[in-house]
């Protein structure tokens, strides 16, 4: 594309806040001075990208995304490392994973390597919103909207993308707690074909409602059970899953209505490289609580950026009822947690060049 178009304009934020102290600072609701957004038109391509002050945007009542939620997203972090370095964990992935939900619901794509620059510049810009203290992260929230005035159902012909960067404070500030879940047994949350392993909203709001009443029922989340047969295990709210079975980890397979986590496939190659087998297969959920019954589930966690490694300490499913070693964090979570977040905030050497470092 013409360097014209994707050259970047900063446009100077002249007000700037005072940066909320401490690290109790609840998920995504202080954003940072500055955003990051470029527009799309057919025939044009991406263009205008812009780092400008943080502030609300104006579009057409009859854009796109109002009617038919043609929109992805994303969700990474930046990291201070104890001698003051800003990290970025696999951010490659993320753009990569945008793309692909991109394509899922007829978004053009965007130059990835060129995105992970622009991202670079706007980080480098908010360093001073990086927090530095335990557990604490810069979240990154790049989407992509359709902004095409039309209320015709087709695919929209303007997009913008935006990037928007939020302080966020420790998932838990008291240490690992395992979390209660119930596997959801009349809802759905995605189906093979369907657009599950997008990044999209509908997917999240049409959880919401499995969720409230699992909440009600005294519950942190759902485990989403596949589609058609109300069988096989998927993941959770926004977190893959795992289980130690009798030595071994397992994780359900790919199937096409599961979201390809980043961290997930991290654990992967980090147990990999502990020389522990991971076997990516499909689990059925009587299985697995026939496998509890022999004695021989002995760890299950939850993986995504928001908490790297969430234990799960009970897990129920109709009137059946686990709990996961005692109620209690197991070992092996426990040393996953410690080596992905030490490698994240540069404590613990970073061998598998995960990391990206923001100038
Ligand atoms: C984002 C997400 C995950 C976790 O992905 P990470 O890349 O590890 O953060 C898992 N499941 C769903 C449905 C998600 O949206």
């Amino acid at each position: 594309m013409q360097t014209k178009t994707t050259q970047l304009e900063i446009i100077e934020n002249l007000h700037l806040k005072s940066k909320p102290v401490g690290d109790q600072i609840p998920f995504g609701t202080v954003m940072t001075d500055y955003m990051f957004s470029m527009d799309y038109e057919e025939g044009k391509g991406w263009h205008s990208p812009k780092i400008e002050p943080y502030a609300p945007i104006t579009l057409d009542p009859a854009a796109m995304i109002f009617h038919y939620g043609q929109t992805v997203f994303e969700g990474l972090k930046a990291y201070r490392t104890a001698d003051d370095r800003i990290l970025l964990f696999r951010p490659d992935e993320n753009f990569k994973r945008l793309n692909l939900s991109s394509e899922r619901m007829s978004i053009p794509p965007v130059d990835e390597k060129l995105i992970l620059e622009y991202l670079k510049e706007l980080v480098s810009l908010e360093k001073d919103w990086v927090p530095g203290t335990k557990g604490t992260s810069l979240y990154i929230r790049p989407f992509i909207i359709s902004t095409e005035p039309k209320l015709a159902v087709s695919p929209s012909r303007q997009y913008k993308m935006m990037i928007l960067l939020a302080p966020v404070g420790s998932y838990f500030p008291g240490g690992l707690t395992p979390v209660v879940i119930h596997a959801e047994d009349s809802f759905t949350r995605a189906v093979k074909g369907g657009t599950g392993m997008a990044k999209t909203a509908g997917n999240y709001s049409a959880a919401y409602q499995a969720q409230a009443a699992a909440k009600e029922a005294g519950k942190a989340d759902v485990l989403w059970l596949d589609g058609i047969e109300k069988r096989y295990i998927e993941e959770v709210g926004s977190m893959n899953i795992f289980f130690k079975i009798d030595g071994e980890v397992v994780t359900p397979a790919m199937n096409g209505s599961i979201l390809h986590g980043i961290t997930r496939k991290s654990v992967i190659e980090l147990l990999e490289s502990w020389g522990m087998k991971v076997s990516q297969r499909k689990i059925a959920i009587d299985e697995l609580f026939d496998l509890y019954e022999q004695g021989k589930v002995e760890e299950v966690f939850g993986t995504g950026t928001a908490a790297i490694v969430s234990p799960v300490g009970e897990l129920s499913w109709k009137e059946r009822t686990m709990k996961v070693n005692n109620g209690e964090i197991g070992e092996l979570s426990q040393k996953i947690y410690d080596t992905i977040t030490g490698i994240q905030n540069g404590s613990v050497e970073d061998t598998f060049n995960w990391t990206v470092e923001v100038e």
